[in-house]
């Protein structure tokens, strides 16, 4: 049986980490970092991310300031709000949640957030300096992962890793990651011929698909390290028996509840062949806030205000 790897446990270390950092600004006489949550529109999930969000920051001495932005509202106004908090001294962070309504250009969103105050890494700055290997702001979620596998004493050296799922967000940036930590890494993708066989090869594979249960048992190397990054829901019952054969727990709570969440990878097989697997929920989802507000203090410190 693997190792479950606790995505909450090491996600209250990181964030008792960011709290003595803000504690520690305090007695230096420095003000609380300030981070700008800009919502556009009235999507229920990123509702849902900006409240645990500013949870988060209050739990930490982060201040989170909100902005709420009608589903209509036009490029320049957004634009306009985004410059507004680039030149405010107070506001350390900027956080645009995506996804952005239909007819708003995320792009061009995230390209106009200063790269100093840029906590999501998304700014192709901070692209550039991952790329190179140099400090900057790093996207959240790969980088708490790597904190993670750290944390575990997952020594990357040499090791294969597969990363499967090439994104801006999650899956391009991990693999730079993991190379900098001398890995061998492949990136798979839609487009990968025989999948199962490419995962196998992996002593680490980290998902980020988006598909539920698409890793079964069969495409993980024994001994493997999982690192599961897919956040799917699940509420057709018939899905349901396919997908969690293996975890009866499971399939109850889809039965009694009505709907569940479950990763890219097929978790009640993976805990028989890996060596270590992150469950969903509980593994990577509370990692990436506080992948963001370790990013927030960085922001902070890095303005010296
Ligand atoms: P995305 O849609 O931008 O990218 C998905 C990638 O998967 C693409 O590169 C695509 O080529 C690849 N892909 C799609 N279908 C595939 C298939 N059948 N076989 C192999 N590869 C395939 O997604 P993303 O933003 O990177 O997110 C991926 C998943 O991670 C989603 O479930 C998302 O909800 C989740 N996510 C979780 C967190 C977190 O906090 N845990 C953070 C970000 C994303």
């Amino acid at each position: 049986m693997a190792t479950i790897l606790d995505g909450k446990a090491h996600a209250d270390r990181m964030l008792e980490s960011v709290r003595l950092g803000v504690e520690d600004r305090r007695a230096r006489g420095l003000r609380a970092p300030g981070l700008a949550v800009v919502l556009v529109g009235d999507d229920p999930a990123s509702q849902v991310y900006v409240r645990n969000k500013s949870a988060a920051c209050a739990k930490v001495g982060i201040t989170s300031i909100e902005h709420r932005l009608a589903a209509e509202t036009p490029q320049a106004e957004l634009d306009a709000l985004i410059d507004q908090l680039n030149a405010d001294p107070d506001v350390d962070g900027i956080l645009v949640q995506l996804p952005l309504p239909k007819g708003l250009d995320s792009k061009e969103a995230l390209h106009r957030i200063s790269p100093a105050k840029d906590v999501d890494g998304f700014h192709p700055m901070n692209q550039g300096l991952l790329l190179e290997g140099l400090p900057g702001l790093r996207p959240c979620t790969p980088t708490a992962c790597m904190s993670l596998l750290a944390h575990h004493g997952v020594n990357l050296k040499g090791l294969r890793a597969v990363v499967l799922g090439r994104s801006e967000i999650v899956g391009k940036p991990m693999a730079l990651m993991l190379l900098e930590q001398h890995a061998t890494v492949t990136i798979a993708h839609s487009r990968t011929k025989d999948l199962p066989a490419v995962c196998r090869e992996a002593d680490l594979l980290v998902a980020a698909v988006g598909r539920p249960g698409l890793v079964e048992g069969s495409w993980i190397k024994p001994g493997a390290v999982v690192v599961d990054v897919g956040i799917n829901r699940i509420e057709d019952p018939a899905l349901g028996e396919r997908l969690f054969a293996a975890e009866p727990k499971k399939l109850e709570t889809l039965k009694t509840k009505g709907a569940v969440l479950c990763g890219d990878v097929r978790f009640g097989e993976a805990m028989q062949v890996a060596s270590a697997v992150t469950p969903v929920p509980g593994g990577v989802g509370p990692l990436t806030i506080a992948g963001l507000l370790t990013n927030a203090l960085m922001a902070a410190n890095n303005h010296g205000a």
